[in-house]
Formats: C-alpha cells, structure tokens, sequence
C-alpha cells in the first residue's frame, strides 16, 4: 500500500524533493485529493497518465500558490481572469487560458491551453510553496472512477503503488472537482459545473455559457461517462422509486436523501438535504455503495437544483452513464 504521511514541514519537503525527482505525489485539495507531478517534467506526466490510465488526450488541471505563479504558466492573463483570481482564489476555479512553455505539451494532451488553478487547502499550498512551481494533478483516481476524497481512497485507487506518498489532509472540504471555465475563447464557457457557478462568475466577467454534457471535444474528462461506481449503478425518480425496487429481488444500495421509505431487503444510503454536506459526502456514500456486494446501486436525484445542486447533478448523471462492468 502506498505511504499516508502527516503532513509536516519534513514530510512536505520530501515531498516536494520528489516532485523534482520527477516522481508523483498524492496530495489533498479542498475539492479531491490530486496526484500531483511536475506541469515541466514530460517523463513525470506520462508516469501520472499511466499510473492513472487516463488517456493522453485528457488534459490535467496545473496547480499554482498564486496569481504570480499562474502568470507564469499561461499567456493573455486579463481582467477577467484578474478579476475571477482575486474573487475566488486560493478556492475551486480553474481558468483555460493558452499555456505557456513552463507547462509542458503531455500535461495538456497537446493543446496550445492549460487550466490553472490555485488550490485553498493549507497542504496543497504548502506543497505548491516548497516546489516553487505549478504541480500538474488530475484527481487521484483510476481514469473515469469515482474521485477520492480522503487519503484513504488515494491509498486504496493505487493501493500497487507500495512507494506512493500521499499528504493526509482530512476529508476534502467541497467534495466535488473544480469548475473548469474556459477563458481562451470570446464568450467564457464552463466546461466542467463545481462549486463556483454560473451565478458566481456572471457579476464579474458578463455572460457564461455553459457547455452541454457529454461534449467532450474541448474537454474529455467531461464525457458522459465519468466517476462511476464499479457496480452497475441507475438513476430513479423518487417517484419511481417504490415501483423500481418491487422489482428487484437482490439486495440493492439506494443512495438518497435520509428519510426515504426503502424496504428492509434493500440498503438506504442516506444523505443530506443541505447542497454543501451533499458534495461533500457524495463520492465517499458511493464508494461505500460500491463496497456493500450489491449488484446495483441505484441513485435517487436530489429534488434541489441551482448552485452547487448542478454540479451534484451533473456528476451523478455522468456515474449512472455506464453500462455494467462488474
Ligand atoms: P481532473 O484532472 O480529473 O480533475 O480533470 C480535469 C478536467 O479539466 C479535464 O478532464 C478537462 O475536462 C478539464 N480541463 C483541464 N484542462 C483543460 C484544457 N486545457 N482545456 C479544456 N478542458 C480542460
Ligand atoms: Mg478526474
């Protein structure tokens, strides 16, 4: 199993060591725990994209301390991203902008764009501050799998990597991955919905769009199949539920807000009404779903909808998108 170290100032230091080692290095971030790398190092970003089996062509998010060290790593860095930085950074926006040579072609599957990002979480910044650099980080999951989000899941995703070090920094504060808001073209464009929305972003920089799900030209990761369960997992109506489940004869898992009439053959994974305890809980709920031996999970969608609900929408669509795997 890999290693889970407190994160002390020697711990991060060694970790940091590694980066420039080129080796990679579990690390929280108050949306998922990252597997984070050097954003220059070609050989270390192939290491990340193979450890995660993520396909090339999905580009990785680049990690910065600050606005200083984000100027670094794009080019065109406007008033809209100036304003964007100083209202939502450190915190979980990441901002497409062209890339400059610091982050290299792999990182990005070959685009001429990268998406960077100022993590809030106090071990990611530390990390940041004794690299110096930007620190590539996809989420630290097997490619298209449920996102961790306590170093416990990074230990268990890559549980073959016995050298593996990851930082512990609790359960991850959001939850959910950032949102992902393309500045490279005219019209601003989220390409990915999170904790900063819409009606965040509008104020400051005009009109948004919004990209429709499943459109994985500009951004793979975002394909309609994503963050799934192992299980072969369903999305029910509430009302649809009762009929649903009389016709099940095995035992199955329902994730759903707690107090939902679920018969005593049936498992309820209860979750809570409030948006933000929703986003928090939501990964770890379905991969204790996924770990009950049941051959569905079925997931009922919340009746709420608007802010952070779109993105707990969004990504509960993606993980009933599979066909069965198990
Ligand atoms: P992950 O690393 O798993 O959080 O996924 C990052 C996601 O951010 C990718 O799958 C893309 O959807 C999006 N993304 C990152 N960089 C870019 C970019 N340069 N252009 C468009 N989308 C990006
Ligand atoms: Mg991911």
């Amino acid at each position: 199993m890999p290693v889970i170290l407190a994160p002390t100032s020697e711990n991060i230091a060694l970790c940091a060591e590694r980066l420039r080692r080129g080796l990679s290095v579990g690390v929280p971030t108050e949306t998922v725990y990252g597997l984070g790398c050097d954003s220059s190092s070609e050989a270390a970003v192939a290491e990340v994209y193979a450890m995660k089996s993520r396909p090339q062509s999905n580009p990785l998010i680049a990690h910065v301390l600050d606005i200083a060290m984000a100027k670094k790593a794009v080019v065109g860095w406007d008033v809209r991203a100036q304003r964007l930085a100083d209202a939502f950074w450190p915190g979980p926006l990441a901002i497409v902008l062209p890339r400059r040579a610091e982050i290299c072609a792999l990182s990005v599957g070959g685009r001429s764009s990268v998406a960077v990002r100022a993590p809030a979480h106090p071990v990611a910044r530390a990390l940041l501050e004794a690299f110096g650099r930007p620190i590539s980080a996809p989420s630290a999951n097997r490619s298209g799998r449920l996102s961790p989000t306590s170093a416990a899941h990074v230990a268990e995703e890559f549980a073959a990597f016995a050298d593996l070090p990851i930082l512990e920094g609790g359960p991850c504060e959001v939850g959910l991955e950032s949102t992902v808001l393309d500045l490279s073209r005219a019209r601003p464009m989220i390409l990915r919905p999170g904790a900063i929305t819409r009606k965040d972003l509008e104020p400051l920089i005009g009109p948004v769009a919004v990209s429709e799900i499943g459109h994985q030209g500009t951004s793979p990761g975002t394909s309609a199949q994503h963050y799934a369960p192992e299980t072969l997992s369903e999305l029910v109506d509430e009302k649809n539920l009762a009929s649903r489940l009389d016709l099940l004869t095995e035992r199955v898992a329902v994730v759903a807000f707690a107090g939902t009439r679920v018969p005593s053959h049936h498992e309820l994974f209860a979750m809570p009404r409030h948006a933000g305890a929703y986003a928090q809980l939501l990964y770890a709920t379905l991969r204790r779903a996924d770990a009950a031996g049941v051959t569905t999970i079925i997931i009922v969608p919340p009746s709420e909808h608007g802010g952070l609900w779109d993105a707990a929408h969004d990504r509960i669509r993606r993980a009933t998108a599979y066909a069965p795997r198990k």
